[in-house]
């Protein structure tokens, strides 16, 4: 299989370092074993996340020196605004300076308390700010998800007849559906057209609002182009405007396909909403018209969108998460089968299949990947969902042991993945010298970020650096 060259060359550059080894040794043990508590410039190749992390172009950079600064009306707003409302259709454009701005204005304005949301998977944030409004978030993901291995296309797929039933037995009580897309947390799978279409004329039939999580609509529009029928000749750009109109309005965090480090928006036809989701944007964002971000940042948003549906970008782009995906398989170790468009989920139990989960084999891998190699990863399994039984306290651990090896977007190199999946190799011949952990301190509410581990064995030391 090969990579595509990236239709970009590199014109400015950011030095990254490898510490050697026994500072990153060091590095675990003072971040208490946790990968969020290490400091950038100690990671030599960065894969905790794509969500902010893109490179601009030349443009972008270019972009930023004519910001118009002005409290009211600035010019990059005009272009913001024209560039969005051509991409979705929606005549109602309000900037927000991250996506989950925009859930907790819409979600402030339209919820109840004891009201649903259904969404084929929500991300954190957008049900953290449902049910901190009161509402009850319900993930309705087609079962074909749900077999790592089988090559169906749109595993992000949201379960229609599940979405029937829901609205059928909750009459007015389901305010939204949120279709992801791509399905972030279900491994950056994408939805197919007629998936959002048939949702959508169900949500028509109960009057209920969809509304798109668009962070990552071009990833999901070129898989529609790929893998959909009847798609295969039309443009990204062509199929994102149709996608647009199988729904009510977009969420949407720039921070993703928006090739921008901060931004987002939310677009939307209906006036009165609109209307009071910008009273509460003047009283927590900022004016209507830049919305939290500087005049530079909403120039830099516009241009991002322009260049993200280029096709040979997004052909590049995919074809370098699938190389990495194929390259992990053939070490032997389990993937997310298809690769999905932002990153590679890596089924940690084919790699330490010894290690039980209530001692986080996907955190091992995690940790595992600093040590031996600088690389940082995030898991995503019983440390983050894994939970004390409220009857029995017994430890109910999380339905899968990934670790998510996310890909910045225009930032990193064949050379630098190849070296990501050498290390791996390594890992694997090696793992007799890993071990799992436990936890020394947890918070409350999502422990991952501020958990403090130890190993529960201990680690050789006689393990030589790469
Ligand atoms: C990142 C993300 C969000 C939240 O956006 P922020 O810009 O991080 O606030 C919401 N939904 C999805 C699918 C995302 O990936």
């Amino acid at each position: 299989m090969k990579m595509p060259p990236e239709p970009y060359r590199i014109k400015s550059i950011e030095p990254i370092q490898l510490l050697d080894r026994a500072a990153r040794d060091d590095r675990l043990v003072k971040a208490g074993y946790n990968i969020f508590g290490i400091a950038s410039r100690d990671v030599f190749i960065d894969l905790l996340t794509d969500s902010g992390t893109s490179a601009m172009s030349d443009r972008q950079w270019a972009g930023l020196m004519i910001g118009d600064e002005s409290y009211a009306g600035c010019r990059n707003y005009e272009h913001f605004i024209e560039t969005v409302g051509a991409l979705t259709g929606f005549a109602h454009i309000i900037p927000v300076h991250q996506g989950r701005v925009a859930e907790n204005l819409l979600f402030s304005t339209i919820l109840d308390e004891g009201d649903f949301v259904v969404s084929n998977t929500h991300f954190d944030t957008t049900r953290a700010n449902v049910e901190h409004k009161g509402g009850i978030a319900i993930d309705l993901l087609t079962p074909k998800a749900k077999d790592l291995k089988s090559d169906f296309p749109f595993k992000g797929n949201i379960d229609l007849d599940a979405l029937q039933k829901m609205l059928a037995d909750h009459p007015g009580q389901v305010k939204v559906c949120v279709m992801t897309v791509t399905n972030n947390a279900a491994g950056g799978q994408p939805v197919a057209m007629a998936n959002i279409k048939a949702a959508y004329d169900i949500c028509g039939k109960y009057n209920v609002l969809l509304y798109f999580d668009a962070a990552r609509f071009a990833e999901n529009a070129y898989f529609i182009k790929q893998r959909e029928t009847g798609y295969g000749n039309k443009t990204v750009r062509e199929i994102a405007r149709e996608m647009f109109t199988y729904g009510d309005g977009v969420l949407m965090s720039a921070k993703k396909d928006g090739l921008a480090n901060m931004g987002g928006f939310l677009a939307l036809n209906d006036t009165e909403l609109a209307g009071k989701l910008t009273e509460l944007l003047i009283l927590v964002e900022g004016f209507r018209t830049y919305g939290g971000l500087a005049g530079r940042d909403l120039e830099v948003v516009a241009r991002g969108l322009e260049e993200v549906t280029d096709e040979q970008y997004l052909r590049a782009r995919t074809a370098q998460v699938a190389w990495l995906g194929e390259k992990i398989k053939e070490l032997g170790i389990g993937i997310v089968e298809p690769t999905g468009g932002h990153a590679v989920f890596i089924d940690a139990r084919t790699v330490f299949p010894e290690i039980p989960c209530r001692q986080f084999p996907g955190h091992t891998l995690v940790i595992e990947l600093y040590r031996q190699g600088g690389i940082r990863a995030v898991e995503i399994g019983s440390l983050m969902f894994g939970h004390a039984d409220a009857e029995t306290g017994e430890f109910v651990p999380a339905p899968y042991e990934l670790v998510r090896l996310a890909i910045p977007r225009r930032v990193y190199t064949e050379s630098h993945l190849a070296y990501v999946v050498e290390t791996l190799d390594h890992i694997r011949r090696h793992k007799e010298t890993a071990c799992g952990y436990e936890l020394v301190y947890e918070s409350k509410y999502l422990r991952h970020f501020t958990a403090r581990l130890a190993p529960v064995a201990p680690v050789n030391e006689k393990l030589t650096a790469q």
